[in-house]
Order: structure tokens, then C-alpha cells, then sequence
């Protein structure tokens, strides 16, 4: 039995190489605090007192609210807290200003916080998943209607709006209504409310009986799938610029290493050598195949204009031999067609490999195909430009 959650599902659909070093490896890595996650914890544990202080018959004002996160942002606030958009002109005070305004905008849009029981804060539990997996359950804030409507709502510090699309796919406050169900028999209903401080707005969903039965298999099954890996390849995509091993992860490794390098010792590096050899051996190859077209016409225009079909070299002979050659029609479809239905397409056609590669190895064709071909590994050596290298 295994705890797994959203963010467990969701390194693993990333990024598979990443979940081994996570969740199997167990690989421990400095991970820096962003500025944005020390926002978002001081705005959400603001929040938190609001309601905190409420049970208690304490209604705080905007004020106190308001020094109540300076006062954390004062005591907490390290310089080691990573702006990553620092580069574009941000600092922390930008940020501690952008959560003072999530905080106001929240205040005065809820006030007097008096319209929904509030059954939990920061709500942690977890709960059995079909196939006997424990799935954690985090709920921000919890609440209820008089009208047995239940509402789990997430607080979003994020710069980018929810759309409804992307709502009603999220997986994980889904999950948590089924949660919620089992926890709440008389619930009518579970809204999922995200409520999006940046913009003032909630976007709001809700799942049928039968979509959250779906989904729990889904996520079954990709535990199923998570746990019957034996490969766990690599994912590059712009989540790698947030990845905590990108500093030892073998796409990226070797970028790192050279970074603690001297000029001279840059320049020594037997990858460096080999890279810049290869690059300028594919380069003067592409040279050299446009040099072997050109000379190839000009050799031809030489033969016509002196009526030869032998230049003479000083060691080699260019001979110029006429063939005929055909070409295949605009209409391929058709011309296919044509062949299949007077019998000749066998003749023809032969196997294409890079579909029936990729069908073999995609698992898409019949066990007697798989079993008549071997497949073996190979590694394909592709040059590309280095992102953070200007041109020369
Ligand atoms: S850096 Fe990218 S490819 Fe490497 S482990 Fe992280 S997410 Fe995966």
C-alpha cells in the first residue's frame, strides 16, 4: 500500500525520470524556497487565521489581517529566497505588495466570512483508492451550505486565470469530492472552488456520480501503469527549468559540470572536443554534399558544351552516363489505387520501415510481427543549439 497524491501522479506523467529520482531513488536535493511558493504560504496561512479567529467569535479587521502577513513577511523573509524573475526587474517587495492585495481583495469581496460553516482548514486525511492505494487528501478550506451543498476550496496565488476547461479536468479537488461523499453522507452536492487571488475570481466545478467513478479508475489505472514500469525515460520540456535534479539528471549534467570550469579547462573537456568536432564535421559534410551537387551540374553542362561524355582528371575519370528515370505522379493516392486495383501493388510496394518501426515498438502490431523481428537498442546522435550560447 503506497500514499500516492496529484503531485505524485503528476511528476510521473511529466516526467518518469524524474519520479524514479523523487519517489524510488528517494534522491534528496537543496531545493531553494521560491519567492512565489513564500507568498503563497504567508497569504494562505493569513487566511487561515481569518477564519481561525472567526470560530472563536474573533472577527478580525483588514488591518489586523494585513499586519498579521507583514509581520510573518518581516520574520520570515531570508535572502535566500529564489525571484527567479529577478532578471525582469521583480523584487520581494513586489511580491509581498501582490499578496497584500490578494489578501484585501479577499477581505473586502467575503466580508463578514458569514456565508458558508466552515468544517475544516488545511484539512489533511487520506482515503482508500479502489485498489487498496491511500490517496492524501489537503483541503484549504472546507465548508457547507444550509442547503447540504459542500464546498472545497483551494486558494491560487497563480499569475495565470483558471479557465472552466481546466476546472472541470483537475484532477486533484476532484478527488477530494469523493472524499467529502464518503465523509458527509448528507452532501447534495461538492463544489470545487478555486479561488484565484490575482484576479479576484472563483472558478468553480463539479463532477457527476458517474465522471468521479471514472476518474478514480483513471487514476487506478495509472498507478497500475506507475507500478508495473521497469523504464523510466527521461521528459525535456520547460518543466525541466523548475526541475530540483536538473543538476544531475544526464540531459543536463554535463552543462552543470562545465560550469564549474575554468576557460582552460572548458576548452579541455573531452565532451567540449568531441562536440565541436562532430558539429564542424556535420557542418563541412552538408558543405561538401551541396560542393558534390554543383559540381555534378557543372560536370554535366561541361560534357553538353564539348560534346564528351568522358573529363579526364589527373588521376580520375568523370564519366557522364544518360538514363532514363521516372517520375512518380502529383496524385500518389491515385496512382496507388491504380496499382492495387490491377494487381500490382504487391509488386511495388515494399515495407516501410519507419511505420512498421514505430508500430513494433509502440506495441501496435500482432504478436507473430513482434516475434519475427528482433529489436535491438541503438542511440541517435542529433546536434542542436545550445540555448544560453550567443551566436558567434
Ligand atoms: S531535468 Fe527534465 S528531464 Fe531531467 S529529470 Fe528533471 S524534468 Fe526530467
Amino acid at each position: 500500500m503506497t500514499i500516492y497524491s496529484h503531485s505524485r501522479i503528476s511528476t510521473f506523467e511529466n516526467c518518469p525520470y524524474q519520479y524514479k529520482l523523487r519517489y524510488i531513488d528517494k534522491i534528496k536535493v537543496d531545493v531553494p524556497t521560491t519567492i512565489e511558493c513564500f507568498m503563497g504560504d504567508l497569504v494562505h496561512r493569513t487566511l487561515e487565521k481569518l477564519y481561525k479567529d472567526k470560530k472563536f467569535m474573533k472577527e478580525d479587521s483588514k488591518k489586523e489581517l494585513l499586519k498579521f502577513y507583514k509581520d510573518l513577511w518581516k520574520k520570515e523573509y531570508s535572502d535566500d529566497i529564489l525571484i527567479a524573475k529577478a532578471d525582469q526587474g521583480l523584487t520581494s517587495e513586489n511580491y509581498r505588495k501582490m499578496g497584500l492585495k490578494f489578501i484585501e481583495d479577499y477581505y473586502d469581496k467575503h466580508k463578514p466570512f458569514d456565508q458558508l460553516t466552515i468544517l475544516g482548514l488545511e484539512t489533511m486525511d487520506r482515503m482508500t483508492l479502489p485498489d487498496g492505494n491511500q490517496w492524501h487528501v489537503r483541503i484549504d478550506k472546507l465548508a457547507c451550505d444550509d442547503d447540504g451543498n459542500y464546498y472545497v476550496c483551494d486558494y491560487k496565488t497563480n499569475a495565470r486565470m483558471k479557465d472552466q476547461e481546466e476546472a472541470d479536468a483537475d484532477r486533484q479537488l476532484a478527488l477530494y469530492s469523493i472524499w467529502v461523499k464518503d465523509k458527509f453522507k448528507d452532501a447534495k452536492s461538492v463544489k470545487l472552488v478555486w479561488h484565484m487571488l490575482a484576479f479576484n475570481k472563483d472558478a468553480v466545478s463539479e463532477r457527476t456520480d458517474e465522471q468521479l467513478k471514472k476518474l478514480q479508475q483513471d487514476v487506478c489505472d495509472k498507478i497500475k501503469e506507475i507500478e508495473s514500469a521497469t523504464e523510466f525515460p527521461r521528459n525535456q520540456s520547460g518543466l525541466c527549468n523548475y526541475c530540483v535534479y536538473k543538476s544531475i539528471c544526464p540531459s543536463f549534467r554535463h552543462e552543470f559540470e562545465l560550469e564549474e570550469k575554468t576557460v582552460e579547462e572548458f576548452k579541455k573537456d573531452d565532451g567540449v572536443v568531441l562536440v565541436d568536432e562532430y558539429s564542424e564535421i556535420k557542418m563541412k559534410l552538408g558543405e561538401l554534399k551541396k560542393k558534390d551537387e554543383e559540381l555534378k551540374v557543372k560536370l554535366v553542362e561541361y560534357g553538353k558544351q564539348f560534346d564528351v561524355d568522358a573529363i579526364y582528371g589527373s588521376n580520375k575519370i568523370a564519366r557522364l552516363k544518360e538514363f532514363e528515370k521516372i517520375v512518380m505522379p502529383e496524385d500518389r493516392e491515385k496512382f496507388i489505387g491504380l496499382l492495387k486495383e490491377k494487381g500490382l501493388w504487391e509488386e511495388y510496394s515494399m515495407v516501410c520501415y519507419g511505420r512498421l518501426n514505430s508500430s513494433v515498438i509502440g506495441g501496435k502490431v500482432d504478436d507473430w510481427v513482434r516475434d519475427a523481428i528482433d529489436v535491438v537498442r541503438d542511440v541517435r546522435v542529433s546536434l542542436g543549439k545550445r540555448k544560453d550560447v550567443e551566436d558567434e
